[in-house]
């Protein structure tokens, strides 16, 4: 099982949504058992032994991966969403888009202060989303001891901008 060759299992999207974008397609992966497990032992693995307080998720496919990795380090899941999606009190970080600017949330009482936490999201591309959402963990009291990614796209240099954060992903293109 563990000689699956993940990368081989995420499908390529040629000008999806836009032209010019190869969308990295992770439901091909997900939809195969064993890969799915592989992707969560790995992680799992990479942060049993390591003091964690809670796994935070980026909406929406960091919550495929970041609810069962939060299951199996025994540790609370907490969500980082899209605007007006959280009922509670919140903390809110724009940040900028190619076009445009997005902005993020999380519970203002998500965190015990000075938790320790991994950050989970399907890919990391500019690094602007998980940027933001570091800040949000900070805000909401916590410290981030990794940012963990399924997919790193190397070439668009979001690990040189997150500089300062540890960074950990499973396949590079
Ligand atoms: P960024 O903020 O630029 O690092 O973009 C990361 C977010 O956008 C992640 O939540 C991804 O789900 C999504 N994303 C960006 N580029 C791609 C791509 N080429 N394929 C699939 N998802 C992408």
């Amino acid at each position: 099982m563990t000689d699956i060759d993940l990368a081989s299992l995420v499908r390529n999207i040629p000008d999806f949504p836009l032209p010019g974008i190869q969308f990295k397609d992770i439901t091909t992966l997900i939809g195969h058992g064993p890969a799915f497990s592989k992707v969560i032992d790995t992680l799992a693995a990479r942060y049993q032994h390591t003091p964690i307080d809670a796994v935070v998720g980026v909406e929406s496919r960091g919550f495929i991966f970041s609810a069962p990795l939060a299951l199996r380090l025994g540790v609370g899941l907490v969500p980082v969403r899209k605007p007006g999606k959280l009922p509670a009190e919140t903390y809110q970080v724009e940040y900028e888009l190619e076009y445009g600017t997005n902005t993020l949330e999380i519970h203002r009482d998500a965190l015990t202060p000075g938790s320790r936490v991994v950050l989970v999201d399907d890919l990391l591309a500019t690094g602007g989303t998980v940027g933001a959402a570091s800040r949000l963990i900070e805000l909401a009291g916590g410290q981030v001891v990794e940012l963990a990614f399924v997919i790193e796209l190397t070439f668009l240099g979001g690990r040189e901008k997150l500089a300062g954060y540890p960074i950990y992903s499973l396949i590079q293109y």
